[in-house]
């Protein structure tokens, strides 16, 4: 190992990233990550495992969940200081998710305290009124950003005094029929696009559908028929929507990544069984080519994920620009995934599509992370333009 290298390993993360040289890779963690990951790995491997199996019974799991996590330090890890949080970096962030999918435990309720989304930073009165119920658990939000494909207009406000009328739908909102509130993305007439905080009890916000999608979330679909909204629910500048929006969106694209590396690792552990294992005719089904070919793709498609993952949380922390990172480490990973639990089942058979099979829920679970927080052509052509009209990105 290089001296460098060495150094690295005995700072704290803080001091990492500021240098240019420091490691990143998994296996080169500075010390007070390396502690972090063994403190995840225990508890996931210890306790959360066995949640995970009482949740798949039909248990509610997420009070135990929530204890658990919390006696490990990992609860707060999402929320702001000033409400009792430790704010983590996102590396540290990237190292619990990948850590906990490691174990396929990542998608337990519970385990991160509610963190600030669109609101992070916002004053009165927005803060009392809504941010710290929401960190409280006493209120739930959602995101109201896609909308429905035959809308003959983006939603919309216009200014009456301190008011705002908003007119508009919202398509798939996760959580929407229990949330109070929804920051939605909505065009003002005037001042551009702003994301405005909608209470679901205002009059004039209909809950138009319900449904679920294949991972088991929940979402729903709204209209707003000229809802009054106050001014002070715009929630940051006004005509800054979008980029708020994004800052937001950008968090979630790492957590996915870092959450579909995980699975991946997880599906490659599961084949590797498998493979050490006899088959029908007594031989061992790793001896077979086809095997090792479809198990050794699995293999470097995982590795290239989790490098990148890694390389894009840090561009994170370092505070460069990283939005095209971070749209091409989602595109890569959630790909990945999809490609590895795919090939997995294949190799394994029939028995991995039984209900309650791993590989049957994880492929549940990660079809929709294609789509979510971002369509994967949609962001291939973002990166593109990145390059070629803003001069943005990295290789
Ligand atoms: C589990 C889940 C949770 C979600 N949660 C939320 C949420 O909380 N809040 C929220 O706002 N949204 C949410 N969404 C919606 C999600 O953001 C959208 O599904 C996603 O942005 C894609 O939009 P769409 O479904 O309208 O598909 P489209 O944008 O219509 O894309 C469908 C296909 O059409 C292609 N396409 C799109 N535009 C063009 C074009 N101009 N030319 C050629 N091809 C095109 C795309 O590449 C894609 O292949 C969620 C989705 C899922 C699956």
């Amino acid at each position: 190992m290089s001296r460098s290298a060495g150094s690295a390993l005995v700072l704290g993360y803080d001091a990492v990233v500021d240098r240019a040289y420091a490691p990143v890779v998994p296996e080169l963690l500075p010390a007070e990550l390396a502690e972090l990951r063994d403190r995840v790995d225990a508890l996931a491997a210890e306790v959360l495992v066995r949640f995970r199996d009482r949740a798949q019974a039909g248990e509610d799991v997420a009070a135990d969940v929530r204890s658990a996590s919390k006696a490990a330090g990992i609860f707060p890890m999402t929320q702001p200081v000033d409400h009792g949080g430790t704010a983590a970096p996102a590396l540290a962030l990237v190292v619990v998710r990948d850590t906990l999918a490691g174990h396929d435990v990542g998608q337990l309720p519970g385990i991160f305290g509610p963190d600030p989304g669109l609101l992070a930073g916002v004053g009165e009165p927005l803060r009392s009124r809504f941010l710290v119920p929401l960190l409280a658990g006493e209120k739930r939000s959602g995101f109201g950003f896609t909308e429905p494909a035959d809308a003959r207009r983006h939603t919309y406000a216009v200014a009456d005094g301190d008011e705002l009328i908003v007119t508009g739908r919202k398509s798939y909102v996760t959580g929407g029929a229990d949330a109070d509130f929804i920051n939605a993305l909505v065009e003002v007439e005037g001042s551009g696009p702003a994301m405005v905080l909608i209470e679901t009890s205002a009059r004039g916000v209909r809950l138009e559908r319900r449904f679920e999608s294949i991972d088991g979330s929940h979402h729903a679909a709204f209209a707003f028929d000229e809802v009054r909204v106050p001014r002070a629910h715009v929630v940051g500048k006004p005509g800054r929507g979008t980029a708020r929006a994004m800052g937001q969106i950008n968090q979630v694209r790492l957590s996915i990544a870092a959450n579909c590396v995980g699975l991946s690792r997880y599906v490659v552990a599961v084949v590797d069984d498998r493979l050490r294992s006899a088959g029908r005719s007594g031989e061992l089904r790793g001896a077979s080519e086809r095997a090792r070919l479809a198990y050794g793709d699995m293999r470097l498609r995982t590795y290239v994920a989790r490098s990148a993952l890694y390389r894009t949380a840090r561009l994170v922390d370092a505070g460069a620009n990283p939005i095209n990172e971070v749209a091409a480490a989602k595109v890569f990973t959630t790909e990945t995934i999809a490609a590895v639990v795919d090939a997995a089942i294949q190799l394994v058979g029939g028995e991995a599509l039984v209900e309650g099979h791993p590989l049957e829920s994880i492929l549940r679970r990660v079809r929709v992370l294609r789509l979510a927080e971002g369509e994967s052509d949609l962001l291939r052509t973002n990166i593109a333009r990145g390059r070629l009209d803003l001069d943005a990105g990295r290789l």
